[in-house]
């Protein structure tokens, strides 16, 4: 028998994690002799059940997996669903072991030492509902419902796991309306302003394009899978071009690859501009049709010179006017454009000049034409209104926490929101997240959990940071031991996302612990009743005219449907902006502050002088073996060096740093220790350390991680994150 990687993963580390599980509870050790099949190929046999990975991936894969005597035994792509095909990522690769990780927390846990202490007896599910509804109802009677905050974002995708079930619950109790902005919105506000909507076209209409042009993408490490289909592209002799700080592997197969220096992108975009402008590679039937503004444009571009931008953004003209030279000359241009480029001081107004690319091009409105960015038709199109529950709200104006500001809402002394004080924060209930380590400013997020008068419940699978300082701990089921349906936000599917296994050890999923909680906190509205098929049903039962003919028994026999939105997008001209048309000069930039046609601000020029100064611009950026903080349960991926910085031969030379020594970065947020990477994949002046990386589990020290010195400034426009609008200090550790 021939063993391959795969089937000895899944294997050796099946057979670790039943052993490992044995001794915890008598429920899971009974899983040992009734579980995984010695004969590792036997393993690919059982029944199958089809799942959608839920990871906050553009990928959205559809996943088969074999059950044998109830237990999950493989794992592998969906060949029916072309997008996915057989091989999923690694990280889908791993999720036999994800689920049966040794480290699982299989029963609830109170709090017996200090705050972060790390001591915990057992206790029972009905214990913990009394222990927190008891809490609950004390702190709405002391100081009003808004003192409660829901924490939460992408640990899980499913329309149920990420929305419905615990927006029911804080939707009926009336707690504080929690932003979960962390993500994407300063680029809708961006890509709007020139053309009414960040909803793009079919990914899969690559195949028509002249040029793919990624703007901040790197599909190696999210959205894997759509890799196969630029090169299906390229292969038909589509032209790749690429824009990026970080010189990521698929920069090196792009025909032109640009690497400007970090957050210049506005700067760049406008070389790109004059030069078609130059050139006259400009489309002036439809500039003239379908845009307004292109005057000030022009003479906005006129005072930039090509030695200030060469100065600004340190790509070489030459190298910029080749791109421009491809994009104009060529009819058909998709645009891929990334999510962690926006997150920035200027995020909004560098979305909005990358989007002008395509007006100046006239590249809207015909197949193969375009901008993706998320495409959330599918997610947007569920009557997600009814399945959380909005319409129980009494408090509709409630104050709202932009979760990238958690640490300034659950401050000890000084809480505030949006710059503005705020009504103090007694208790939180953390699921689907990680805050320490996910949300900005970690020492400051700590400082605020750690305080006695907040009474904490964190709801998941691992042991994380976050946990640590909790009061209660409640054991979640896997996406995989429940039924939900998740919409894709690369392309245009709903997926099923069906039961695999019943819930290991005691965990429950989402749904069930907010039902539950429900009910105990005496709610006896008959959502608190309702089963997930029965939310399911609720959320397919949509007027949205992408849906037509989507009902769940199709869905539920078919797996996945495309929907069927027509194409090409935006095919009439009209643009959903104030003037209708493409915006070259828009209010809502002016409006908003900012200059109307393109803002050359850099981030520098917003920070304090003690971080202005600093040396180095840190980028945080995701890895191919992780979804932000996800999958540190998985020893073979954690097996994958994470905690590394790397850093420009130039730098490394100034600071007398080699490959393998430990520094230490530093600013007045906190430090952290990283194992050096001497590359070019970064510009001198900039440093790459992998994002949400655990704090307990940095081998180099676990007094600090990557967001213990990240920003929770917000962005321009939209609320987003800022993460990469930071500088740090290095020093050798
Ligand atoms: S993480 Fe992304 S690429 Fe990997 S299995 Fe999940 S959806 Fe697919």
């Amino acid at each position: 028998m021939k063993i391959n990687r795969r089937t000895f993963m899944q294997g050796a580390g099946a057979t670790a994690i039943l052993s490992s599980l044995s001794g915890l509870t008598p429920g899971i050790a009974n899983a040992r002799t009734t579980g995984a099949h010695s004969n590792l190929l036997a393993k690919r046999n059982g029944e199958v059940v089809y799942h959608s990975c839920l990871r906050n991936c553009a990928a959205r894969c559809l996943l088969k997996f074999r059950v044998q005597d109830g237990r999950m035994t493989y794992v592998s792509g969906a060949e029916e669903q072309a997008k996915t095909g057989k091989a999923p990522c690694l990280k889908g690769q791993a999720y036999v072991q994800y689920t049966y990780a040794p480290d699982r927390i299989l029963h609830p846990m109170e709090r017996v030492g200090a705050k972060g202490e790390g001591k915990w007896r057992r206790i029972s599910w009905d214990e913990a509902y009394k222990k927190i509804s008891d809490r609950l109802k004390s702190v709405i009677t002391e100081h009003g419902s808004e003192s409660i905050l829901p924490y939460s974002y992408s640990g899980n995708y499913g329309a149920i796991g990420m929305s419905a079930s615990g927006e029911r619950f804080w939707n009926r109790i009336g707690s504080s309306i929690l932003e979960r902005k962390v993500c994407t919105y300063a680029a809708y506000d961006g890509l709007e302003s020139v053309y009414g909507t960040f909803l793009g076209p079919d990914p899969e209409d690559v195949m028509l394009s002249d040029v793919y042009l990624n703007w901040g993408h790197d599909e190696t490490v999210s959205n894997t899978i759509a890799i196969k289909l630029i090169n299906k592209a390229r292969d038909n002799g589509t032209k790749f071009l690429v824009v990026n700080p970080q010189r990521t592997p698929l920069c090196n197969q792009a025909d032109v690859y640009l690497q400007p220096k970090p957050s210049t992108d506005v700067q760049l975009c406008a070389g790109i501009m004059k030069y078609l402008v130059e050139k006259d590679l400009v489309n002036h039937k439809f500039i003239q049709e379908q845009s307004i503004g292109y005057d000030d444009l022009l003479k906005r571009l006129d005072e930039l010179s090509y030695d200030e931008i060469e100065q600004i953004t340190g790509v070489p003209r030459a190298k910029m006017f080749e791109f421009a030279q491809i994009l104009g000359e060529n009819e058909k241009t998709m645009l891929r454009m990334g999510y962690g480029f926006q997150r920035n001081f200027n995020g909004a107004r560098m979305s909005r000049a990358v989007a002008m690319l395509l007006g100046v091009t006239g590249n809207f409105g015909k197949r193969g034409n375009g901008l993706v960015y998320d495409n959330i038709h599918a997610g947007a199109g569920l009557n997600q209104s009814i399945a959380s529950g909005k319409y129980m709200r009494k408090n509709k104006d409630a104050q709202r926490i932009n979760m990238t500001e958690i640490a300034k809402a659950i401050h000890p002394t000084n809480p505030t929101s949006h710059d503005k004080p705020s009504k103090p924060i007694h208790a939180m209930i953390i699921y689907n997240g990680n805050p320490v380590v996910v949300a900005p400013d970690t020492n400051a997020v700590i400082e605020g959990m750690k305080r006695e008068d907040l009474f904490v419940v964190g709801h998941d699978m691992v042991m994380t940071d976050s946990l640590q300082y909790c009061d209660i701990i409640l054991p979640s089921a896997s996406q995989f031991e429940t039924d939900d349906i998740v919409g894709d936000y690369h392309g245009y599917y709903i997926q099923v996302c069906q039961k695999v296994i019943e819930p290991v050890g005691e965990s429950k999923c989402n749904w069930t612990f907010f039902r539950e909680l429900g009910q105990a906190m005496g709610f006896e509205d008959d959502v608190f009743k309702a089963s997930n098929d029965d939310i399911i049903k609720e959320l397919l039962d949509t007027d949205s005219p992408d849906y037509k003919g989507v009902t769940y028994e199709r869905l539920m026999k078919e797996k996945f449907i495309k929907l069927d939105i027509p194409q090409p997008v935006l095919a009439d001209g009209k643009y959903n902006t104030p003037s209708g048309k493409i915006e070259f000069s828009s209010k809502l930039m002016s409006d908003a502050g900012y200059h109307p046609v393109l803002d050359w601000q850099l981030p520098e020029e917003e920070m304090e002088p003690k971080e202005r100064n600093l040396p180095f611009r840190l980028l945080s950026s995701g890895v191919p073996q992780r979804v932000n903080s996800s999958f540190y349960n998985v020893k073979y991926i954690r097996a994958i060096p994470a905690y590394y910085v790397k850093i420009n031969p130039v730098d490394a030379k100034t600071y007398d740093v080699k490959d393998n020594d430990v520094v230490k970065l530093s600013n007045h947020r906190g430090e952290a220790r990283f194992v050096v990477i001497v590359t070019e994949g970064v510009l001198p002046g900039s440093l790459m350390t992998p994002k949400c990386n655990w704090l307990r589990m940095n081998p180099n020290g676990t007094e600090g991680c990557t967001n213990s010195l990240t920003t929770d400034k917000l962005t321009d426009m939209g609320g987003c994150s800022a993460y990469h609008s930071t500088r740090v200090d290095l020093a050798k550790a």
